[in-house]
């Protein structure tokens, strides 16, 4: 099973890795690895594999079957070579501070109108949030997105730990993306903004709110009777 790096450190860019396997001989398994696969509205990570000088792209990287597999822009890679990896930083980083700026934005929905998010995706230049929520109104989404600003000045940090499903399960609240908890799994990742927001979770993060930048919400769409979809912008 590969070690997941992006788990516990977000802002980890390059390291070594051993190549497990290799299908179809562009799609690569490493034993460790901090290329963040597609997934929970996050895109994949983009980078660089590099062996005895020459360069291997990751074009796309997606979970199958528990598996982190990397897919390559050539094949050339064999069991077990050694690799240098780097991660293209700019997009990643900036995935990083609209993942945790949505957190923020449905911490407040949900406590402030007792809003649900039904879905969420992150681009390289906007990020799409969806929301149930009864009395909608332009106002009331200017008056969250202006306290979310005003709560990212206040430099918070974000931190992340693991906690048993027998504690998550307590508080119901945690898993606020209406899914519920995946089965199978006995410890969740729980990604902590200050002491205002926790949520399990396994994307990856900036370390304070201050990284953010500034929410500008740049449009709304009417998806039917309770439900919106909203889409924002960071500005540095
Ligand atoms: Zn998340």
């Amino acid at each position: 099973m590969t070690k997941a790096l992006y788990m516990d450190d977000s802002y980890l860019k390059q390291w070594k890795a051993n190549v497990v396997s290799v299908k179809d001989e562009k799609y690569i398994v490493l034993d460790q690895t901090a290329f963040y696969p597609k997934g929970g509205g996050q895109p994949w990570d983009e980078g660089t594999l590099v062996k005895n000088g020459e360069n291997f792209k990751v074009v796309y990287v997606g979970k199958f079957s528990g598996e982190i597999s990397h897919e390559l822009d050539k094949s050339g890679l064999k069991e077990d070579d050694e690799v240098s990896c780097e991660i293209d930083w700019e997009r990643r980083y900036t995935f990083m501070r609209y993942h945790t700026a949505s957190h923020l934005i449905s911490n407040l929905l949900y406590k402030r109108a007792d809003a649900k998010i039904t879905g969420n995706q992150i681009e390289a230049d906007k990020t799409r949030m969806d929301f149930s929520m009864t009395d909608y109104s332009p106002e009331k989404l200017r008056t969250f997105v202006e306290e979310a600003n005003e709560i990212i000045e206040s430099n918070l940090p974000v931190t992340i730990d693991y906690m048993s499903r027998d504690d998550v399960l307590q508080k119901p609240e945690l898993a606020r993306l209406a899914m519920g908890l995946p089965k199978n799994i006995k410890e969740f990742r729980i990604v902590r903004i200050g002491d205002i927001d926790e949520q399990v979770d396994g994307g990856t993060h900036v370390r304070n709110l201050k990284e953010i930048g500034k929410i500008e919400v740049t449009k709304t769409v009417n998806k039917g009777k309770n439900n919106r979809r909203m889409y924002f912008i960071l500005k540095n």
